[in-house]
């Protein structure tokens, strides 16, 4: 075999998997592939002045390359059970949340030990939320922001990389299982290993369906999430934003009694366009660094859809709607919330006009000839119940960019190892369906790393 362990994608879940066997064991040998960038190298072209939307790269400098998916991303990582993913059902709740905080003690030690950690415990706004039928959920929740988030991971590469053999800008094809292990091929080259991890997150959700199919893995169908990202001025949330930096808040619509629920908050943040698989969709994050805030805060609002029988392609479904809003708007589309209640569409002169300067460069449209009813109702409602909790929420010039639409892997059939039929094959992170956040993909991989680790002790 050429190595021990081969793990594919940098992102946090093969971060971690890789630091953790090489602190348990430092004569294991590991290699990483990615189809990405080196953290240096990563770029998305877009500077918003001679490129001013997404040229579709080879590989997305903000989803691929080391750190993954959450390179760029705000770095907020939540010690919950209660949302990121369902790592407690395979693992446990308490060894979930060891895990987790074992994660964030790595972070604060590689860079992060001056970032604050935020915390719904014995919050006065549970109450607050109770009153106005919103549910607030539990969680701590460390903010790295994009700044320190990129030292962190830094700091990681450098602990790594001359221990792991690193292999950026490779693209596994396909992973053939053979005599005591496996063998992974790109292009015209092949490496074997006794152990194979899968971390290749949501980026890589369709080449893992292949891949489980070549190794005849089962899967299930999983979620989607279809929503909008909302810009407000930040005074608006401060209460919330100031105290608990990120707050989960869900509520059942009256009219559909469908849950809406508030995701990836970023307190005076920016608004930022995400290309998956060449369809372009909203997101947000925010720094540290008190110099780069803006006077804005963005969050989702999304609403989950999980279809029954005979329909089986949620995400083909979210894809459908994002791809609608990239026909009509070339992108992301913009709307005041003030001209989607009156039924009508925002322009540039409705836009410039308003008392909130966008942080995106987005198309001025019509929401409503993009999202279906149902969700669009279920976001509006939720709009006035938060308008109880913060005030302005539901102002005419609140800002509605879409779509927002979060996309889950298909549930790969691993057991509470994390391992699927194929002994010593681990299929870890977003690509599993188990996970759907840094902090619980991060955790799988330490977890993992653990399970092989001893496993090679007692061979
Ligand atoms: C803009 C943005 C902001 C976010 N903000 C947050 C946040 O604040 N908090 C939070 O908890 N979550 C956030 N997320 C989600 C978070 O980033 C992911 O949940 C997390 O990165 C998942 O980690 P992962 O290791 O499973 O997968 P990923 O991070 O997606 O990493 C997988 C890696 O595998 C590589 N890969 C894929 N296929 C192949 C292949 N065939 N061969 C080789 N390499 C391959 C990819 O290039 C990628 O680098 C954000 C996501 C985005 C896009």
């Amino acid at each position: 075999m050429n190595y021990d362990v081969i793990i594919i994608g940098a992102g946090p879940g093969g971060i971690f998997a890789s630091y953790e066997l090489l602190k348990l064991n430092n004569r294991l040998k590991i290699a990483v592939f990615e189809i990405g960038n080196a953290l240096d190298k990563r770029k998305c072209p877009i500077d918003g002045k001679k490129i001013k939307s997404c040229i579709h790269c080879q590989t997305c400098g903000i989803m691929n390359g080391f750190g993954g998916a959450g390179a760029f991303s705000d770095g907020k990582y939540n010690i919950t059970n209660q949302f990121g993913g369902n790592l407690y059902e395979y693992v446990g709740k308490d060894e979930a949340i060891a895990l987790m905080q074992y994660v964030d003690a790595i972070n604060c030690e590689y860079g992060g030990k001056d970032t604050k950690l935020y915390s719904t415990a014995n919050s006065h706004l549970k109450k607050l939320c109770l009153q106005n039928d919103l549910h607030l959920l539990d969680a701590q929740v460390r903010h790295l922001g994009t700044d320190v988030n990129y030292i962190v991971l830094e700091n990681l590469y450098n602990r790594l990389h001359e221990h792991v053999d690193f292999y950026f800008n490779t693209k596994v094809d396909t992973i053939h299982k053979i005599e005591g292990g496996y063998e992974i091929v790109s292009k015209d080259k092949s490496y074997t290993s006794t152990y194979c991890i899968v971390s290749t997150g949501r980026s890589g959700s369709k080449w893992m369906q292949n891949i489980c199919e070549s190794l005849d893995i089962p899967t299930k169908s999983n979620r989607v999430d279809i929503g909008v990202r909302v810009e407000i001025p930040s005074d608006v949330f401060s209460h919330l934003t100031d105290e608990l930096y990120e707050s989960k808040i869900v509520y059942r619509t009256k009219k559909y009694q469908d849950k809406v629920r508030t995701f990836c908050m970023n307190p005076k943040g920016v608004v930022v366009s995400e290309n998956t698989n060449g369809i372009v969709t909203v997101n947000g994050h925010s720094y540290n660094d008190p110099s780069k805030y803006t006077t804005n805060t963005n969050f989702a609002l999304l609403v989950s859809n999980k279809f029954t029988e005979p329909f089986k392609s949620s995400n083909e479904y979210g894809e459908s709607i994002a791809k609608l809003s990239n026909m009509l708007g070339g992108g992301v589309i913009v709307q005041r919330f003030g001209d989607l209640i009156r039924g009508q569409r925002s322009n540039q002169h409705r836009i410039d006009g308003s008392f909130l300067t966008p942080t995106l460069k987005a198309t001025p449209g019509d929401l409503a000839l993009v999202i279906p009813k149902r969700q669009l109702d279920d976001i509006i409602e939720m709009i006035y119940a938060l308008d109880k909790v913060a005030p302005g929420t539901a102002s005419d010039d609140t800002l509605l960019y879409g779509v927002e639409v979060k996309f889950y892997n298909m549930q790969v059939d691993i057991d509470n190892n994390l391992e699927t039929k194929h002994k010593g094959l681990f299929v870890i992170g977003d690509c599993s369906g188990v996970t759907h956040s840094l902090s619980h993909a991060s955790a799988s991989g330490v977890y993992v790393a653990r399970k092989i680790a001893k496993e090679v002790i007692n061979e």
